[in-house]
């Protein structure tokens, strides 16, 4: 789905207004995207031999809801928005997505939201296409966890054909074995019962996927960090080559204006909030230990920086674009 311009919203809203509605609550929120897209939705940087490009695939400007950090009201969140150079008004919440080159393997972690997830995003194949990746030439697609905004970009809108139909699909066995489980949809919360239906329906019919155990490596170079809480098997990727790394935290400290800055917020979207935070809060001080640059899948676009400790905190200081 095409996102609208801000001309297209002045349209809806004063179509809205000649037709009595209130404007504010007669346009979803979604469609009236306020944050400019990056000029340019692919930047390529170095981590040794391998070389990184970071895909934006949109933004989630996500209304406030007092349900969304359990123990931090709205008036916090909106602060630590201001704290860390962000308008107030919203939560902003990027998708962005690595493609790491290395060894002669072209990986992609995590797919992107296919333009399924929110109408501001589903721009992740044409900043592809821009940054001459040929999605054909995939070898590999390692998965972080079955959150809608990191595995629709796996299948189609409507029928689920593979996007990827030529890549291994590389995933923690953990996580595979919580969402087809035949019961789990039963003990899921409403929202999240579509998604496992949705899970239980395509990938037990896929070839390509590999479940994967523990930590090993899973592509030339990169392996699988056990990061749970998130989701059971939420998995980091830590890439090394030569004397570099990086780690490629994904949702492990999903949005860090929130939870970089304040690691003890739980947030809705962590399944297990206490193992969230704890895993949070290890794999923050081990980057700062091992002096690693980290990127994440909701970090500020291109997504990637490093971590230092600040007063109770953290604090992430962006690479430059
Ligand atoms: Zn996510």
């Amino acid at each position: 789905m095409p996102t609208l311009s801000r001309r297209d919203f002045a349209v809806s809203a004063g179509l809205a207004a000649a037709l009595g509605l209130n404007a504010r609550l007669a346009v979803s929120p979604a469609f009236a995207q306020v944050t400019p897209d990056p000029a340019q939705g692919f930047v390529t940087y170095k981590v040794g031999a391998a070389e990184v490009t970071a895909l934006y695939d949109g933004i989630w400007e996500k209304a406030h809801d007092p349900a969304f950090i359990a123990n931090a009201s709205v008036e916090d969140v909106k602060n630590a928005m201001i704290k860390a150079g962000f308008t107030p008004d919203f939560v902003s919440i990027p998708f962005t997505v690595a493609v790491v080159k290395t060894g002669g393997k072209t990986i992609l972690c995590d797919s992107g939201t296919g333009a399924q997830v929110q109408p501001t995003a589903g721009k992740m194949m044409a900043n592809m296409k821009a940054a001459g990746i040929d999605p054909a030439k995939i070898d590999t697609i390692l998965i972080s966890h079955f959150h809608p905004d990191h595995i629709f970009g796996l299948m189609e809108k409507g029928t689920n054909k593979p996007v990827f139909p030529q890549a291994e699909i590389v995933v923690s066995d953990v996580e595979y074995k919580f969402w087809t489980d035949p019961t789990v949809v039963d003990r899921l919360n409403e929202a999240r019962k579509g998604l496992a239906k949705r899970i239980q329906a395509v990938f037990p019919t896929w070839t390509n996927i590999k479940q994967v155990s523990g930590e090993p490596e899973v592509a030339p170079g990169i392996r699988f960090v056990s990061a749970p809480g998130h989701t059971p098997g939420h998995r980091a990727f830590h890439l090394s080559s030569g004397s570099s790394q990086l780690m490629i935290s994904n949702d492990t400290a999903y949005v860090p204006a929130l939870v970089v800055a304040n690691p003890g917020w739980h947030g809705q979207y962590d399944q297990d909030p206490a193992t969230a935070e704890a895993t949070r809060r290890a794999l923050l001080d081990r980057v700062i230990a091992d002096k690693i640059p980290i990127c994440g899948y909701h970090f500020p676009f291109p997504g990637a920086g490093t971590i230092s400790k600040d007063g109770t905190g953290y604090a992430l200081t962006p690479m430059k674009a």
